[in-house]
């Protein structure tokens, strides 16, 4: 009999891996610590990128103990930026370090939470019920936690149609062929470009998600969401989806979510709201009454790693019936049994190996916060909103463009004539200078200089940092 021997090459002895692993945590604790006083972002040269970017794999192995090195030298100081306090671009916020902890003893358990009978499927599932009881969702709704709020859209629109189908007896052979070749969803003008992708991956063409045109205030008009139903009903198409945002990526506006569901209801479509951005501001007494009829919606995209400063990447696909889900993505095979009593997540899924890192890190920061925590976090973010809004209608420098409820703000440099030629300029300069970051924004045919905010660690200090900065760009550029 050949001698058993362990494979090697992994394995790390006892009190190496314990050192190594007080080195990586002081590492994370001074990386924290000093994010604030560095640039929010760093230029690096475009050969030292590629370099990184084409790095062969050696023949031969290295010692562990460099990758630590490794990183603190080649990728650490060149961040996206979003750990930083006066970071306002796109909408990323840092990891809480509470999820930085719960994210290395999720690793070190390793589950996989799309399948068997273990405790990290139900810490999932209990992640899942929080966030749709902090959405205002009714009791029973459930879902599942995804990669963000892409796939969470992905997997409602998908649950949709298999749902919309079923309804009209039509979930294959021609039946399916022809009511899928009449297939219509509706988003409005200023909806996420995800929507667009994730009806593509279900088989929609462009030509049948209609985009309906934003009211002045920028959400989703619903008399003429209604008109178009009505339009494409009698000429036989097969309307089946809207989806609504709660907080848009552009400005922060909410849609009117029961007009809405109204049109959905007496058409018999599905109403998906994507609250990628703002799917939780029904937990804030300023916002709530934004989000009456919440509770009535088919399906919401939420997504932790953007207002609750979960770490990158967590979203989650809430739905009031969550059979529905699992009408789209139930499928057994022989050798994987599944539970029918207490079903896996992976039936309500397209994944089935799927970390547990998400409910993980959820949880603790949940857990840390309370429903308490999450208005006051939501608070502070809309605090800081105030005052940047205040900073901005204050200076005749400057001038507000869009502000919705939630915590986006879209504002511009006045200057006579240079329009969107000044507002990518003064947004490239701002990056290079490493103060604060910011994205910009096409509102009605120009650019805003667009500031979201969503990140735990702003101070009022940053803030005016960022108008002060913006001021000084503004006035080299033009001066
Ligand atoms: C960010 C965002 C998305 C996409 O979410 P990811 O997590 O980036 O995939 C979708 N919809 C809205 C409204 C968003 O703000």
């Amino acid at each position: 009999m050949l001698p058993t021997l362990p494979i090697t090459g992994l394995d790390i002895a006892p009190e190496e891996l314990r050192t190594e692993l007080i080195r990586a945590a002081n590492w994370v604790a001074d990386y924290l610590q000093a994010v604030p006083a560095g640039p929010v972002t760093r230029p690096r040269a475009l050969d030292e990128r590629r370099w990184l970017a084409s790095s062969p794999l050696r023949d031969e192995g290295r010692p562990h103990t460099e990758f630590t090195d490794f990183i603190d030298r080649e990728v650490a100081p060149f961040p996206c930026g979003n750990g930083h306090p006066a970071f306002f671009g796109w909408i990323n916020s840092p990891p809480a370090p509470t999820a930085i902890i719960a994210e290395l003893l999720s690793v070190t358990i390793n589950a996989s939470c799309g399948m068997g009978e273990h405790a990290s499927m139900d810490l999932e599932r209990g992640a899942v019920r929080a966030l749709a009881e902090l959405a205002g969702l009714p009791h029973g709704a459930g879902g599942v936690l995804t990669s963000g709020g892409s796939t969470a859209n992905l997997l409602c629109l998908a649950a949709a149609r298999s749902w919309y189908l079923a309804s009209i007896d039509a979930e294959d052979g021609e039946r399916y062929d022809a009511a899928h070749a009449l297939l219509v969803c509706y988003q409005s003008a200023d909806t996420h470009m995800s929507v667009g992708k994730s009806a593509r991956t279900i088989g929609l063409p462009a030509s049948r998600l209609r985009s309906i045109p934003l009211t002045d205030d920028r959400r989703l008009d619903a008399g003429a969401l209604r008109t178009a139903v009505e339009r494409d009903l009698a000429a036989g198409l097969l309307p089946f989806c809207v989806v609504s945002t709660t907080g848009s990526t552009a400005t922060g506006a909410i849609d009117p979510i029961a007009e809405i569901t109204a049109v959905c209801r007496d058409y018999g479509l599905w109403h998906h709201v994507d609250g990628a951005f703002g799917g939780l501001g029904a937990a804030h007494p300023a916002l709530a009454p934004h989000y009456a009829g919440i509770a009535d919606v088919d399906s919401l995209t939420v997504d932790p790693h953007k207002t609750l400063n979960v770490p990158i990447g967590c979203g989650a696909a809430l739905v009031t019936d969550p059979e529905r889900l699992r009408g789209a993505f139930s499928l057994r095979a022989s050798y994987l049994d599944g539970n029918d009593a207490w079903p896996w997540l992976s039936d309500y899924t397209i994944e089935l190996t799927r970390p547990a890192g998400r409910a993980f890190t959820v949880w603790a920061v949940l857990h840390q916060l309370g429903r308490e925590g999450v208005t006051a976090l939501l608070d502070g973010y809309l605090r800081h909103t105030a005052l940047l809004r205040e900073l901005i209608e204050a200076h005749p420098d400057l001038e507000l463009v869009a502000d919705g409820p939630w915590s986006i703000t879209c504002f511009r440099y006045r200057t006579p004539g240079r329009g969107d030629a000044i507002t990518t300029a003064i947004a490239d300069r701002l990056r290079d200078r490493g103060r604060a970051f910011l994205a910009t924004v096409d509102i009605d045919g120009e650019l805003a200089l667009r500031a979201s905010i969503c990140n735990y660690r702003t101070s009022e200090a940053d803030i005016r940092t960022l108008v002060a900065e913006v001021l000084a760009i503004g006035a080299e550029l033009c001066g």
